[in-house]
């Protein structure tokens, strides 16, 4: 390293950390969100100051080819002109009215064009809220009391999901967190991802009581985790025989996993679907839907109650407009994200075959993710048995070299439709030194 370079990485260091600090004496932990403090892998997350295409422009002027993209939503890319323009041009016309606007029904639409299956729809402000909305729709549907969610699944911070298994033979949950009652979190059923015995076992034992069982089809908050065969049609078929309804999370593999809905790929249907990050172009928006019938119990249709002052905000709706109709008008940009993402993975599994590494790499999609283990990751405990130190070397040899990873084994990294070959290429020689 020369002495400029030299002087210049300790100049960025100080730079980042005295941002962090000064964020930390007024934000908690410097950030709105734990995950960006980069606990995971350790040292001092990056300010970012703006984003255009596949980049991210820090406060230091560093540029950065970006794979989280806002954690999903930023499919088109940053500021793609046509969602900054009709941002832009909806605020000119008023913020929020708290009436019905013709841009929900818009929304609603084109988001339904894609899910068939959500022949109704209700718009919220998040994915946490609208996972959240679903189970008490789920519950207020059945008359019954039981979750089951799956370990590893992540599906927003609401108490009933906040949750953590029970030892041994206990099925019932514990609080995952401090202030999440031990009254409400008995109520969810924690399992483990493809065990399809637990879940016949417990469906066997307390199915007159199980409401819904919530889960992410194909995760993206463990890794990237598709479901077995054989235990997503067991779900599908005892959520049938108990009438326990199925919600899937989509929020994170919505848009990413395929162009339509996720169970397209695995041959079942869920009975709530929940969306949320692309539908909204990268501003705040979540929804559910599910069969008129299932969405009649709704208020003001039904006696589940689900309310938002800004739910349906008009810039929001511009914003999933402008995406959702660009998405559907250039469907060959969805097959460019996904052979680009394939490009990248295949170039990444020849480097860790030729360097021997013990890794491999997972796709699905414009999803792909690193596994720091040879072992094919079927549950929580199998990215957990992951080498979690070569993985955070990996981190931050790549954002040293400018590429910008999820900060986690965790997490998935994603492509927009505007990353570009030359894009893979840069990542590919920085990852030859980087792993
Ligand atoms: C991100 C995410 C959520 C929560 O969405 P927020 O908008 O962060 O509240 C829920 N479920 C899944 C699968 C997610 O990836």
């Amino acid at each position: 390293m020369t002495a400029t370079s030299l002087w210049s990485k300790i100049k960025f260091m100080k730079h980042s950390e005295k941002l962090f600090n000064d964020a930390k004496n007024i934000l908690v932990g410097g950030v709105n969100s734990p995950v960006r403090a980069f606990k995971g892998v350790g040292g001092t997350p990056i300010f970012m100051k703006k984003g255009y295409g596949p980049y991210l422009v820090s406060e230091d002027e560093k540029t950065y080819i970006d794979y989280v993209l806002s954690w999903g939503p930023m499919l088109l890319g940053h500021a793609d002109p046509d969602v900054t323009l009709a941002i832009t041009e909806a605020a000119t016309l008023g913020t929020s009215f708290g009436t019905p606007s013709l841009s929900e029904t818009t929304l609603a639409t084109l988001i339904q064009d894609f899910y068939p299956g959500m022949e109704k729809i209700r718009l919220v402000n998040s994915g946490t809220e609208a996972t959240m909305s679903a189970i008490r729709l789920a519950r207020g549907v059945t008359k019954k009391d039981l979750l089951i969610k799956f370990n590893g699944c992540y599906h927003g911070h609401s108490d009933s999901l906040l949750v953590a298994a029970g030892s041994g033979g206990l099925t019932f949950g514990f609080p995952d967190s401090a202030g999440v009652l031990a009254d409400v979190a008995k109520n969810t059923i924690i399992l483990d991802y493809n065990d399809h015995e637990a879940l016949t076992a417990v469906f066997k034992e307390k199915g007159t009581n199980i409401a819904a069982v919530i889960i992410e089809p194909v995760t993206g908050n463990m890794g990237i985790i598709k479901p077995a065969e054989p235990f997503i049609h067991a779900l599908r078929a005892l959520c049938d025989t108990y009438n326990s309804l199925l919600i899937f999370d989509e929020v994170m593999c919505g848009f990413r996993v395929q162009f339509g809905p996720t169970s397209e790929t695995l041959g079942i249907k869920p009975d709530i679907t929940v969306l949320g990050k692309v539908i909204g172009g990268g501003l705040p928006c979540g929804a559910y839907g599910a069969s008129s019938d299932i969405m009649s119990h709704l208020s003001p249709e039904g006696p589940v109650y689900q309310a938002g002052t800004l739910s349906g905000n008009p810039i929001v709706m511009a914003a999933g407009i402008a995406t959702l109709s660009k998405l559907k008008a250039n469907r060959e940009s969805f097959s460019i994200a996904v052979s680009l993402t394939q490009d990248l993975c295949l170039g990444l599994s020849d480097i860790i075959r030729h360097k021997k590494i013990s890794a491999h790499v997972v796709n699905q999609g414009s999803m792909w993710c690193v596994f720091y283990t040879d072992k094919k990751v079927q549950n929580l405990a199998d990215v957990q048995g992951c080498d979690f130190e070569s993985f955070n070397r990996f981190f931050h040899n790549m954002l040293e070299g400018g590429v910008y990873l999820a900060p986690s084994q965790y997490e998935s990294c994603f492509m927009s439709v505007v990353h570009n070959e030359k894009n893979i290429q840069k990542t590919l020689e920085i990852c030859q030194n980087s792993m």
